[in-house]
């Protein structure tokens, strides 16, 4: 099972916007780019929502009948290890392997050895082609190399071998994931992560590492932009001479975890893959979310109540909420409106401040981070917010595809 070139990770916290996701990703068809949707939800996710993963299936099939959509579609379990990939065997065909808790556990001396020694051949100079400058690849590198990553690769191993065995090979699509951890990968690092990931015999499709820079959740890349387009074009290079070194699939691209609206990096990202003619996988995830909360403030009434109400409860209980993506936000305590200013709000206001337009005077980033984390709220509401989902969908629906379209295909692809 192979996914094409171009995919887009279309989380979907509550379940009730697939067809509106699907409406932009037919719109980008129309425009003449094929963008496979993906629709990925992790287990933390699941489990604040009380959803399941057969949920999530249900909803992709379901949009995709809907929409007569004829192309190929996915349904991903974002970001499984192996305590919790049983319950997504069934409904997912795209398996994130996130191993990013095993980088840097020991893995035993004569696996490192042998490893150390299979690389013998790219030791000293390594020139990658595209790369106008070599690599230095000293005994003393890949030795720290292999510490790093041997364990998380084998663990790879592992979680792919065991979804093998239920699923059959050619019956999903397989990324490794090391995004969530502190410091970035290197292109040099990841060189020798795909071999590692070719000796486990696993074919990797996506690989999604950590880039350099802040990816916070909703809001835009906080980094050295020219850095990053640095960096992102080496990991292109590295991947291509990968995949001739090591017999990698030959569609393995970068899946960029975004964590949502990374407008100024957009367009580099669109440069860099069509200067080489590659493929790309964007996971955005929460922006959809935050599209319903615009929703029912547009909506007005005790939709706009409930939006207010989520925001007002969310900056009560923000130490738990912000507590699990402490490493992937950043709110400026003094700049989040306070819950007497916002109930004086009105739709346009409360809209325009949480929506993502950058320079408009009344977005706020701040706010629209502590949204971001807060969906726990609405969904302890129940059918209370649920309802209003449904009661407002066409207007919701709308915004979700209009973000979607205008703000994020738009630019990922230059349409
Ligand atoms: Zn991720």
């Amino acid at each position: 099972m192979k996914i094409g070139k171009y995919s887009l990770g279309i989380g979907d916290r509550f379940g009730h916007q697939g067809e509106a996701q699907l409406r932009a990703i037919m719109k980008a068809e129309a425009a003449g780019f094929d963008v496979v949707p993906v629709w990925n939800k992790s287990n933390r996710e699941h489990s604040y929502i009380h959803s399941k993963p057969d949920d999530t299936r249900i909803e992709a099939d379901a949009a995709v009948k809907a929409l007569s959509f004829s192309r190929a579609y996915f349904v991903d379990a974002d970001h499984i290890n192996l305590s919790n990939v049983n319950g997504f065997i069934a409904a997912s065909d795209f398996f994130t392997l996130d191993v990013a808790s095993k980088i840097g556990t020991s893995s035993n001396d004569e696996q490192i050895s042998e490893f150390v020694s299979s690389c013998k051949k790219y030791s000293g100079i390594l020139n990658i082609p595209g790369i106008d400058h070599p690599f230095n690849v000293s005994d003393q590198l890949l030795k720290n190399i292999t510490l790093k990553f041997l364990a998380a690769i084998a663990e790879a191993g592992k979680i792919y071998n065991h979804i093998l065995e239920q699923k059959g090979a050619d019956h999903f699509v397989t990324e490794v994931s090391m995004d969530e951890v502190e410091t970035p990968q290197t292109p040099v690092e990841m060189f020798f992560i795909l071999k590692m990931i070719a000796d486990q015999g696993i074919p990797v499709q996506t690989i999604a590492p950590k880039f350099t820079g802040r990816f916070n959740k909703g809001v835009d890349y906080v980094g050295d932009v020219a850095q990053f387009s640095r960096e992102f074009e080496e990991d292109v290079l590295v991947i291509d001479f990968a995949v001739k070194e090591f017999g990698l699939p030959e569609n393995l691209k970068l899946s960029v975890h975004s964590g949502s609206d990374k407008f100024s990096i957009y367009p580099v990202i669109s440069q860099i893959i069509k200067k080489y003619d590659k493929g790309i996988h964007v996971k955005t995830a929460g922006t959809t979310w935050l599209e319903e909360v615009i929703g029912l403030a547009l909506a007005g009434g005790e939709a706009l109540e409930l939006a207010k109400q989520i925001y007002k409860n969310a900056l009560e209980r923000q130490e738990e909420l912000c507590a699990p993506y402490a490493d992937v936000i950043d709110i400026k305590q003094n700049e989040l409106p306070s819950a007497i200013e916002v109930d004086q709000w009105g739709s346009e206001k409360f809209a325009n401040t949480l929506r993502h337009i950058p320079g408009h005077p009344d977005y706020n980033p701040n706010l629209r981070q502590l949204i971001h984390v807060g969906y726990k709220i609405a969904s302890e509401s129940g059918t209370k917010y649920t309802g209003l989902l449904e009661k407002h969908y066409d207007l919701i629906g709308s915004c979700v595809e209009e973000n979607l379209f205008d703000r994020h295909l738009k630019r990922l692809f230059g349409l």
